[in-house]
């Protein structure tokens, strides 16, 4: 079939043309329904708004490359037919990231797996794991800059075009900021596949970007020396102590890789910390080093503290007890959500420098409707504070009214009830994102109706 036939003809057929080329290039692909529904959802059940939505979006083809030339098959052939591709790493997204709103092909990179290690950086293909890459790089003494709690299931490659940081921030920033991730390959959307590098600030161009300019391939991702990190509770009598006691340890000399204060009300969601985080002390969940373990415990004191727990990896799992960073970030909501449906969250970033009376006072106002935690983090060369609370659902409507009140309060929010990057993290039209989907996905067919900034005269016939 060609291009100019491919754009007239009904999407069965093109679709069974898909599958002729797959099967005789021995590409792996699975149509049965109930496997595409499981493959077209990421964790946007987070959002009651966004369950609504996507409820009817479903892929037609499900396509699993076991490598780079079977990846290029699919995307060639994909580009030829004008069939809508919506990329999968783990699936873990929070915003609908990977639902396909317009059917068509979901390729999953799960088989583009391979790492090499250097000294201080990984060359790894997209799909690798995160826990894969951090064991990969544990085995020479070093270890990754940050990773999210999904890190056992999410890849590499949807991290950076769909993450923002995570655990590990507090130490090295965000993804964007620089040389942490130092290179990229992308692979374009075209009857002729190419590989594009790219390096220092050009990175920009595909992170965050929900794959919808060119599917990434490959990547150069630094890494530092590893650390012996211990998981931390230090417990404290208000809430405000275990704020305040989080801007005292941002601080370069003190090594840490989570730092995040916790409000009492979560307790009951970790039952299995029992006493170590009980229903009548507001926490703060650290990763700290062995060694500055001292430090921290003094710090925790000044401030009116005491530790619960500090214990090695192997300590907390032969307890039986979560990792301290499952208590952090996004990991809560899945939490809450385990024990109640009632719940969805919020994404907010304070003003800096951080004041934690402003802090207390949204705390204040919103009373039970809005549980809080705060995550202590360095982004863009600053440290800051965000924050990732728990709501008790009611309506679309409150949502948004909630987040417009706490916007004209002077806190960001980013918005994770919606499905365009511009509506959510982004705020704006990275036109640097679309110049490069113009040159990288030509034909508009990527992760079609995640971005704003494409319109239909773009696409080229
Ligand atoms: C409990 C929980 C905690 C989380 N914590 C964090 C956190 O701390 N920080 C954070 O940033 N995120 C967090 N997330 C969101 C998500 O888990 C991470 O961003 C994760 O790294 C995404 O990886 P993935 O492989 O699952 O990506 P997917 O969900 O599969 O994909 C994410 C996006 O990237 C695109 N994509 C995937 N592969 C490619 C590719 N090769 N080329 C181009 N585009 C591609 C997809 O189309 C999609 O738009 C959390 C989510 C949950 C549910």
């Amino acid at each position: 079939m060609t291009p100019a036939a491919a754009r007239e003809a009904p999407r069965a057929e093109r679709l069974q043309v898909l599958r002729q080329l797959l099967d005789a290039a021995h590409v792996s692909w699975r149509d049965d329904p109930a496997l595409l529904r499981a493959k077209s959802v990421d964790y946007h059940w987070y959002s009651p708004i966004l369950t609504e939505l996507l409820a009817d979006k479903c892929a037609e083809l499900l396509v699993t490359p076991a490598n780079v030339d079977e990846l290029r098959t699919v995307a060639a052939a994909c580009a030829r037919l004008r069939l809508p591709v919506t990329l999968r790493g783990g699936g873990t997204g929070n915003y609908g990231q990977c639902t396909p709103m317009e059917g068509g092909v979901v390729i999953e990179l799960l088989g583009l797996r391979s790492v090499q290690v250097h000294q201080g950086y990984a060359t790894v293909q997209t799909g690798c794991l995160i826990e894969a890459l951090e064991t990969a790089a544990r085995a020479t003494g070093q270890e990754i800059l940050m990773f999210p709690s999904t890190f056992s299931e999410a890849s590499i490659g949807g991290f950076i075009a769909g993450g923002f940081g995570g655990i590990g921030s507090i130490r090295h920033g965000v993804l964007k900021d620089p040389g942490n991730v130092r290179r990229v390959q992308v692979m374009t959307l075209e009857e002729e596949p190419r590989l594009i590098e790219l390096h220092g600030a050009d990175i920009q161009k595909v992170h965050h970007a929900y794959g919808t300019n060119g599917v990434i391939t490959e990547l150069d991702v630094a890494l530092a020396p590893a650390e012996d990190w211990r998981h931390v509770i230090a417990l404290f009598p208000s809430y405000e102590a275990a704020l305040r006691f989080g801007v005292a340890a941002m601080r370069p000399d003190l090594p840490l890789r989570l730092l995040t204060s916790v409000e009492r009300h979560f307790a009951p969601y970790y039952p299995s910390y029992g006493a170590l985080f009980p229903d009548t002390a507001d926490a703060i969940f650290a990763l700290c080093a062995a060694q500055a373990l001292p430090a921290f415990e003094g710090l925790v004191a000044q401030h009116g503290g005491r530790i619960s727990m500090a214990m090695t990896d192997a300590q907390v799992a032969s307890a039986g007890l979560l990792p301290a960073y499952e208590c952090a970030y996004n990991h809560t909501t899945l939490m809450a959500l385990k024990r109640s449906k009632a719940h969805t969250y919020l994404q907010l970033a304070y003003p800096q420098p951080f004041d934690v009376d402003q802090a207390l006072s949204l705390m204040a106002h919103y009373g039970p409707e809005i549980l809080w935690h705060h995550e202590f983090s360095l982004a863009y060369g600053q440290y800051g504070v965000f924050a990732i609370p728990l709501l008790t659902y009611f309506d679309a409507d409150r949502v948004r009214e909630i987040q417009a009140e706490i916007e004209a309060a002077g806190v960001t929010v980013f918005d994770g009830h919606v499905v365009t990057i511009e509506d959510g993290g982004m705020k704006t039209i990275d036109t640097a994102q679309i110049d490069f989907k113009r040159e990288a996905d030509p034909h508009g067919l990527m992760n079609p109706g995640k971005t704003r900034g494409w319109r239909p005269e773009y696409a080229k016939l």
